[in-house]
C-alpha cells in the first residue's frame, strides 16, 4: 500500500492553498470533498438515496443535486447530517482506498476536511496526519475575503467544526499558515522532503 499522508484543517485555513502546493511538487492529491460530489452524481447509489429520503424538490432542472440547499438543511438540522454523513463517508472511504490502490505515487495526500470531527481511526489507511493551523482571526478574515459572507457566518461555521485544539490532538505533523505564502512554501517543500524519505523507508 502506498504512503498516505492524511490533510485536514477548518474553514479558510488553506487546506486548497497547501494542497495546490504539493500538486506542484508532483505529489499525488486524493480529495475527500471531490469524491463527495462524484458519487453524488445523478444515477449513482448515493444520489438516488439522498433523493429518496430528501424528497425530488432537492433536484434542479437537470437532475442534479442542489448542492446548497442539501447543504442548507444539513447545517441547521443535526438529525439530517447525521443520516447523509453515515450515508456518505462508508462510501468516500472506499473510493479512497481504491484511489490508493491504483495510486503508484512514492506517497499520496488525503485531503480530509472533517478527520477531526469524526473519528479519524476510520482512516486506518492513513500513515500520518498533517493539520494546518491557522489563528482563528485570520482564518475569520480570510473566509469573508474569500467566500464574501459575515463575521457571523464564518462564527456559525465555525461552531460546528473542530477546535484548533482538537484537531491538533491528531497530528503528527502541522503546518503554520498564519504566515504568508512563502512561509507556507517553505513548510510544504520540508514536510515533502520528510514525507518522501517516510515513504521510502516504509517500502
Ligand atoms: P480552505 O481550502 O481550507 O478552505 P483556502 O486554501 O481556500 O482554505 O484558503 C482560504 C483563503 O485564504 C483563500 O482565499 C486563500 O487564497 C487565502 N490564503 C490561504 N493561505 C494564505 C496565506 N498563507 N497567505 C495569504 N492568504 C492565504
Amino acid at each position: 500500500m502506498t504512503y498516505c499522508v492524511g490533510l485536514t484543517g477548518g474553514i479558510g485555513s488553506g487546506k486548497s492553498t497547501v494542497t495546490t502546493l504539493f500538486q506542484k511538487l508532483g505529489v499525488t492529491i486524493i480529495d475527500a470533498d471531490e469524491i463527495a460530489h462524484n458519487i453524488t452524481k445523478p444515477n449513482t447509489y448515493c444520489y438516488e438515496s439522498i433523493v429518496e429520503h430528501f424528497g425530488n424538490n432537492i433536484l434542479q432542472s437537470d437532475d442534479s443535486l442542489n448542492r446548497k440547499m442539501i447543504r442548507d438543511i444539513v447545517f441547521k438540522n443535526p438529525e439530517e447530517r447525521k443520516w447523509l454523513e453515515a450515508r456518505l463517508h462508508p462510501v468516500i472511504r472506499e473510493a479512497m482506498k481504491e484511489r490508493i490502490a491504483k495510486s503508484n505515487a512514492v506517497y499520496n495526500i488525503l485531503v480530509i476536511p472533517l478527520l477531526a470531527e469524526k473519528n479519524a481511526k476510520n482512516h486506518n489507511y492513513l500513515n500520518r496526519i498533517c493539520v494546518i493551523e491557522v489563528p482563528i482571526e485570520q482564518q475569520i478574515q480570510r473566509t469573508i475575503e474569500r467566500d464574501h459572507i459575515t463575521e457571523a457566518q464564518v462564527r456559525e461555521i465555525l461552531a460546528t467544526q473542530a477546535t484548533n485544539e482538537e484537531r491538533l490532538k491528531i497530528a503528527d505533523d502541522i503546518i503554520y499558515n498564519g504566515g504568508d505564502l512563502s512561509e507556507c512554501r517553505n513548510q510544504i517543500l520540508e514536510l515533502n522532503q520528510k514525507y518522501l524519505s517516510l515513504a521510502e523507508k516504509e517500502k
